[in-house]
């Protein structure tokens, strides 16, 4: 029987010894979780269109969880965001954001929060809000979220609005004006004002409005360069969504797949 049903977002799913797959997921209360669904390559009903990943599910969680594993009774699709599987760059950015979300939530802190920005952009992005310009104000708010906030307002030395040339001290998570940053224990990381206006304006935003926001080429450059590094210092390492995007800036992928 059914013992534990929650809302949950897929965020990866691989195969698991002959018959099961390993399914990782996000849930609004217990953050990230890992469980096993048995017989889900065989028997496609129990998991009928729930195994994707970014799907927005219902979970039935067994209660014989098994060490850290849980087992997966069977699932339902919520919304499986049809729109932004067909277009790279949504998907992109859509999977930079649940592996973010996955990272802030574990351990489980703010995870409702967590769970309900990302069904927020995954939603959005299904919508057709531009992917590029929605990136940098979501992976912003995650990782405030995670408590890892950027202080955009005023320079951390001087307590001044910052003047350029601008930079971010990564360890700290604050802004200086490039002469108060000057001998400032690093890395620190040079940022445009027009970047570094748009990225206050997202960080004031709530998750919903953050569609409204346009970062133009090189500000979203500077933006997702700053924010790559910035959760790379805290992460310590990068988030591996990045490749697929790399290659979506890039071209590389074709646009039908
Ligand atoms: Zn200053």
């Amino acid at each position: 029987m059914p013992s534990q049903e929650t809302p949950a977002i897929i965020l990866s799913v691989r195969d698991y010894g002959e018959a099961d797959r390993l399914v990782t997921f996000l849930t609004p209360v217990r953050g990230r979780l890992t469980g096993i669904a048995k017989h889900a390559r065989r028997s496609k009903k129990r998991f009928a269109h729930c195994l994707e990943p970014l799907s927005r599910v219902t979970l039935f969680l067994s209660d014989r969880a098994k060490g850290e594993l849980e087992f997966l009774e069977k699932g339902e699709s919520v919304r499986s965001f049809p729109s932004l599987r067909r277009d790279l760059a949504r998907l992109g950015a859509g999977a930079l954001l649940a592996e973010l979300a996955g990272e802030m939530a574990s351990p489980p802190e703010a995870t409702a929060d967590l769970f309900a920005a990302l069904e927020t952009a995954l939603t959005l992005l299904e919508e057709g809000a531009p992917p590029d310009s929605l990136l940098p104000g979501f992976l912003l708010h995650l990782v405030k979220l995670g408590g890892y906030g950027l202080s955009l307002d005023r320079c951390q030395k001087c307590g001044l609005e910052p003047q350029p040339p601008l930079v971010v001290n990564l360890p700290r998570g604050g802004v200086l004006c490039g002469a108060c940053g000057r001998g400032a224990p690093g890395p620190l990381v040079a940022v445009n004002p027009g970047a570094w206006k748009l990225l206050r304006l997202a960080q004031g935003l709530p998750p919903e409005k953050l569609s409204r926001l346009r970062f133009p080429p090189e500000q979203r450059r500077q933006s997702l360069t700053l924010l790559r590094l910035f959760i790379r210092h805290h992460l310590g390492r990068d988030l591996k969504s990045w490749t697929f995007w790399d290659k979506v800036v890039k071209g590389d992928l074709t646009r039908s797949h």
